[in-house]
């Protein structure tokens, strides 16, 4: 697969001294995108949302420490960052259009903004100039139990192909996890949650300035069952994703029902939102999938990265930083082996599997965290008892968001360290609130005997 995990695996592999085949079904997408970007220019200038392409997926991503340090490692980090939009916070939206604000960290700590499209094509180029064969319109359609590969070209005929090791970074639906199912006693679950997605874009304003600000967050209508997230493009344009039950997104059958919908919910974004219905409906819902594999690997021929091995629910804008952390941790446990396949490999799938299992646990919580409790009080008190622990307590003591986005504490480990504190930070508030009500009842009845005299 030429995909984020695929392309970036690929150059850590060639800058480890190895010959890399990629076999990718879908056309170069470089050459895709020129094509569109063609069509496009024949679309009515203020048609926004209009996705040409069916592989068109999130139009932006959150680039965090994990993703930063491995393009970092294949020389590439400062490249894409130069089209990087810092975001420092959460900015909430109340029913009311009132806003608050969430940091993300401490100061000068921040997640990154960045389109898929470009760090995809920074990732092909870099690819193609350190002599990775690239082959696109090239299906998997099965690997046999020594890891030898039947491919099948856009014209339908067939070949194999075979070599020391398959890394598998085909994504979700990953042609060589199959083919490891069939062949091997591993065990795979697939989990689809009852919510899906639609994408909706946000125009820049008559004056060309960014219709949401500040234009350095990611904003956030946190709905309980809902929520609406926007993020900044460089083009001074937002990507809002609505993330609702299928049950809720299928009961908006026309541009009316769309607007009045986005009236009663998310008011302070109408104005902002043109052609609100028939954005909408350009795209059929996206769904979204949880998927868990063990093991990884099979013997020292096959090794899944990236979705293929964990594909995520996107809540805590970890998938691709984490497939590309894989990437890392494999060049590492490589280079910690010698090269040595028989031993890097089951050590990696061992290890990284944990991690794999974690985030995808991180990552549904933090959907309840987003859509649900960032709008609540007891939340944002929590929020500033852990800031106010991390400050006294430094590196002991490191919220979760921050221990996922801005360390490389595996993430089995962050799940461990943060259900020990949040048991902690919840009896810190509990008893911070019982304090403040007992000063309040001693306060109030001082009051009283006062008042009596
Ligand atoms: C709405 C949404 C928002 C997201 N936001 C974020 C975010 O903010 N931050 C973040 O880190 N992650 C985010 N993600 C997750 C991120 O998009 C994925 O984790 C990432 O794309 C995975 O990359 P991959 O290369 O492993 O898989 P993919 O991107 O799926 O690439 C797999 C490649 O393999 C190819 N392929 C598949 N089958 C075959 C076959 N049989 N033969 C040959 N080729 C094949 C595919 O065509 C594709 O090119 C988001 C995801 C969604 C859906």
């Amino acid at each position: 697969g030429a995909g984020l995990t695929g392309a970036i695996t690929a150059l850590m592999m060639v800058q480890r001294g190895f010959r890399v085949t990629m076999f990718e079904k879908r056309p170069d997408l470089r050459e895709e995108f020129k094509r569109e970007e063609e069509e496009k220019a024949g679309q009515p200038s203020e048609f926004w949302g209009a996705s040409l392409s069916a592989t068109k997926r999130s139009i932006n991503l959150a680039l965090s420490t994990r993703g930063q340090e491995a393009l970092r490692r294949v020389g590439l980090l400062d490249r894409i960052m130069a089209h990087a939009i810092p975001m420092t916070c959460r900015a909430m939206h109340a029913h009311d259009g009132t806003l608050s604000f969430q940091p993300y960290g401490k100061s000068g700590q921040h997640i990154n903004s960045i389109s898929r499209r470009l760090i995809n094509t920074l990732l092909l180029d870099a690819c193609e100039a350190r002599d990775v064969r690239m082959h696109f319109h090239v299906k998997l359609v099965s690997m046999d139990t020594n890891a030898q590969l039947t491919l099948q070209r856009a014209d339908g005929s067939r070949f194999t192909a075979r070599g020391r090791i398959v890394l598998g970074c085909d994504g979700a639906y990953s042609g060589v996890r199959s083919s490891m199912l069939r062949v091997s006693r591993a065990n795979f679950s697939r989990h689809y949650i009852e919510h899906g997605y639609k994408e909706l874009t946000i125009p820049p304003t008559a004056a060309g300035e960014y219709a949401l600000s500040p234009h350095t967050a990611l904003h956030i209508w946190p709905r309980h069952e809902f929520m609406m997230i926007a993020l900044p493009n460089p083009d001074k344009t937002f990507t809002a994703t609505l993330f609702a039950p299928f049950a809720t997104l299928d009961a908006l059958r026309s541009n009316a029902a769309v607007e009045d919908f986005f009236k009663a919910e998310f008011p302070d974004a109408v104005p902002v939102i043109p052609q609100l219905g028939e954005q909408y409906f350009a795209e059929a819902a996206g769904s979204l999938v949880t998927i868990r594999m063990a093991p990884w690997n099979l013997r020292d021929k096959a090794l899944l990265l990236g979705d293929a091995a964990h594909a995520v629910v996107p809540f805590f804008g970890q998938g691709m930083n984490a497939g590309f952390e894989d990437a890392l941790a494999f060049d590492e446990m490589l280079a910690a082996h010698g090269n040595d396949f028989s031993r890097a490999v089951p050590e990696f799938a061992e290890v990284r599997q944990r991690a794999g299992d974690a985030i995808a646990t991180l990552s549904y919580e933090n959907y309840v965290e987003m859509r649900s409790h960032t709008a609540s009080a007891m939340f944002l008190l929590r929020k500033k008892v852990e800031g106010v622990l991390h400050a006294l307590l430094g590196s002991s003591w490191i919220p979760r968001y921050a221990m996922v986005a801005f360390t490389r504490i595996p993430y089995d480990e962050v799940v461990a360290r943060s259900r020990r504190q949040d048991a902690i930070v919840g009896a810190v508030t509990w008893a911070g609130i019982a304090a403040a009500a007992a000063g309040l009842a001693w306060g109030a009845a001082k009051l009283l005997k006062r008042s009596r005299l």
